[in-house]
């Protein structure tokens, strides 16, 4: 078998719904015009992600067989990398001499890559060939990777978007009620909102601990929008609510903030999704920075790559709970016996109403562009059906958001 073409699609931010206009802390919120703490400034993350969200790979072969993978996100050199230099490199090879193929990707880009952009494109088109090896075999990816270690996929609810504090507490029951038994929620402040931000921060914590009581594991996200400092005082606050996992509370690069943060804070510390490669994350688990690691196989370098992270991982007895629940992500963690859960991106109710009452808004939310989205019951996922990685494209949705 021989790769004959690779075709990428541009895909807008639009196909992630509103849920980015929603309030919380990001790494861009101590700038004002990127501040949306209090929801009077909705188009902030638009502001500076975007317009490209993620980059579509389709790797054709002579047999026929043609793989998906996408790679993000939030730039469109990601196209630019596969078509200008990964594509050189791979067509005209045998999409399932993978290791080789990884190793001569990873090798052309260091000029300009081993972070970032590069990466992304590394990993949409090792996707597209994990894709090709499942289709040729006619197996669901995760046979290839040893099969499955699990009848079904625990998964836990990530939304809880601190838009008010009674939808908030529906939301939290809802899921309780939907069977999860770990849900996820956004921080809304940082260092700039002061000692007021950080009250408001805990009476987010507060609101969704009293919703669902106990019994519930809960954990919250900081998407990198504080610093050591306010991360130390502000995670010393919560001590009493028991939290699961305290994410991203400082910029990626900063590892020693992260490890300092981690020594003092009274719950475990996870990060990782904005870290590339096997070398990235040997030193997060090197420097005892993380409790959990959370690579994204879309970001990270691929399966091939994710593969040799886990088995890092787990050297350091640190359980890989990937950033974002994609069916390539289910694959690996059906497969390994290092990955407890995934990460599942529920609908609140209050957001369905919304949507019913406003028929013109669109519907969509992560993973618009594949056919067969992930859908969890009772908390749990059924493993990836069919045979392949990355599932079929929805190809109307796809050109539908698809930007030049
Ligand atoms: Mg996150």
């Amino acid at each position: 078998m021989e790769i004959t073409n690779i075709r990428t699609t541009n895909v807008s931010t639009d196909s992630w719904g509103e849920f980015v206009e929603f309030p919380l802390v990001t790494v861009m919120s101590k700038f004002d015009e990127y501040n949306n703490a209090d929801g009077d400034n909705p188009q902030a993350r638009r502001k500076w992600m975007g317009p490209v969200g993620d980059v579509v790979v389709e790797v054709e072969t002579n047999a026929g067989i043609i793989g998906v993978g996408h790679g993000n996100w939030a730039t469109g050199a990601i196209s630019t990398i596969i078509e200008e230099t990964l594509s050189k490199l791979i067509v005209g090879e045998n999409p399932l001499e993978r290791e080789r193929l990884w190793d001569m990707m990873y090798r052309a880009t260091i000029p300009f890559g081993r972070k970032g952009a590069a990466i992304e494109a590394i990993s949409a088109a090792d996707l597209a060939l994990w894709d090709i090896a499942g289709k040729e075999a006619n197996k669901p990816v995760y046979e290839l990777l040893g099969g499955p270690t699990m009848d079904e996929i625990p998964a836990y609810a990530s939304n809880l978007h601190p838009v008010d504090h009674e939808k908030l507490a529906e939301e939290a029951h809802q899921y309780a009620e939907e069977g999860f038994e770990t849900m996820k929620l956004r921080f809304r402040y940082g260092p700039e909102a002061g000692r007021k931000g950080m009250e408001a921060n805990e009476a987010i914590i507060e609101t969704v601990r009293n919703a669902v009581g106990n019994d519930i594991a809960i954990a919250g996200d900081a998407y990198m929008g504080w610093n050591v400092r306010y991360a130390k005082k502000m995670l010393q606050r919560l001590e009493r609510y028991d939290l699961e996992w305290v994410e991203e509370p400082v910029i990626p690069d900063d590892i020693d903030g992260y490890a300092e943060v981690r020594e003092a804070a009274p719950m475990p510390i996870s990060g990782g999704e904005h870290e590339f490669t096997r070398w990235g994350h040997k030193e997060l688990l090197e420097r005892e920075a993380v409790d959990i690691l959370q690579p994204d196989v879309h970001r990270c370098g691929g399966m091939t790559e994710l593969l040799k992270i886990d088995n890092i991982a787990s050297a350091h007895d640190v359980p890989v709970i990937p950033h974002s629940g994609t069916n390539p992500h289910l694959h690996f963690i059906a497969a390994s016996t290092n990955s407890p859960m995934a990460e599942y991106f529920p609908i609140p109710n209050w957001y369905k109403e919304r949507q019913q009452a406003a028929e013109d808004r669109e519907s969509t939310y992560a993973d618009a562009i594949y056919a067969d989205p992930p859908n969890a019951e009772n908390g749990t996922i059924s493993l990836p059906k069919g045979p392949g990685i990355s599932a079929e494209l929805n190809r109307e949705a796809l050109e539908h958001y698809s930007i030049d």
